[in-house]
């Protein structure tokens, strides 16, 4: 009997599973080597019923997908922090509160490596969006990147030289912790201390400022973005304010990093036209004794992936993993 042909080398493109995990939604995905969504679904994530609610939600979801694509080997996570990416755990995420309490230390790659049986790896939400960014988005150009997440809090990744820049312990960076004004009892942020960049940038903080400034409890950040656009003083004096602090927080990144592209992203980002301008303008004043001999300072841009910046981000460390990119 001959023998059956070799099988020829597959030249189709590896495929991974894609975890996008925040406190309010779900994403899920399934996304190939060169970053096409092949499969995603996207729900509230069962955080208000407890950590083994959401822990079997992200199991059914992702078996779900596996049953479409079982060639899959690997699941990238992105999700809201803390998190330790080399352990694969979640350090008691912020937001992440159920019925039963925190979540404390959670090895969430473990647990699913054992549901889906396949390889699992995590990375914060923040990082997995620059690293998605450099991939397929805006700082594809770029060697020195950062990106803000202005939604609930202030997300911040960097890469340096090509590379994501880590603490110690392989902890993730949190320049959103970084103090613009210490001790600014109008800016306590959700960290316990005063006057962290987040407490004035974040899109909760924000509207929580304002909300004071213009002594009306029930206005959110859509609506004073709109009030500033019809040109109403005291919407325009907290833009004001904003792209001040801003600015001080570009430029003490700046000073640091060096990046080349600041990538804004978030549901605050929706606010660009209010800040952008003046951000920038307040940057050259902070930087305008050097601003002849460091270079052009970085530009500072909305990014275009929009809500898909965590899945590719996955996706992104996933191929990593199995060493496809
Ligand atoms: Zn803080």
């Amino acid at each position: 009997m001959a023998r059956p042909a070799k099988k020829p080398l597959s030249k189709k493109k590896p495929k991974v599973l894609a975890y996008d995990l925040g406190g309010t939604k779900v994403s899920v995905g399934v996304i190939d080597s060169s970053g096409k969504i092949l499969a995603s679904h996207r729900e509230p994530v069962l955080i208000s019923q407890g950590k083994k609610a959401t822990l079997d939600q992200l199991a059914r979801l992702g078996l779900e997908m596996i049953k479409q694509y079982p060639e899959i080997e690997v699941a990238g996570i992105a999700s809201a922090g803390p998190l330790d990416p080399e352990r694969g755990d979640l350090l008691d995420p912020t937001n992440f509160k159920g019925p039963d309490g925190p979540w404390g230390r959670t090895p969430i790659t473990s647990i699913l490596k054992k549901r889906l049986k396949i390889e699992v790896v995590l990375e914060n939400d923040a990082a997995s969006a620059l690293l998605a960014e450099s991939w397929q988005g805006l700082a594809k150009k770029f060697r020195n990147s950062m990106i803000l997440t202005l939604g609930t809090g202030l997300g911040t990744a960097f890469i340096c030289n090509g590379r994501l820049v880590r603490g110690g312990n392989s902890s993730h960076t949190e320049a959103g912790h970084m103090m613009i004004i210490q001790d600014d009892e109008s800016a306590l942020c959700g960290c316990g201390n005063y006057g962290c960049a987040e407490a004035y940038l974040s899109g909760k903080f924000f509207a929580h400022r304002a909300r004071k400034r213009l002594k009306n409890d029930q206005i959110d950040a859509v609506q004073i973005a709109a009030r500033a656009r019809r040109g109403e003083k005291a919407a325009l004096a907290l833009f004001d304010e904003y792209s001040g602090h801003m600015a001080t927080t570009l430029h003490n990144c700046y000073r640091i990093f060096g990046p080349e592209i600041v990538i804004l992203t978030g549901s605050f980002a929706a606010a660009y036209d209010l800040f952008i301008p003046q951000t920038q303008e307040k940057l050259r004043y902070l930087m305008r004794r050097y601003l002849d001999l460091t270079g052009p300072l970085p530009e500072i841009q909305v990014s275009t992936l929009e809500n898909q910046a965590g899945l590719l981000g996955g996706a992104y460390i996933a191929l990593q993993k199995i060493g496809a990119l």
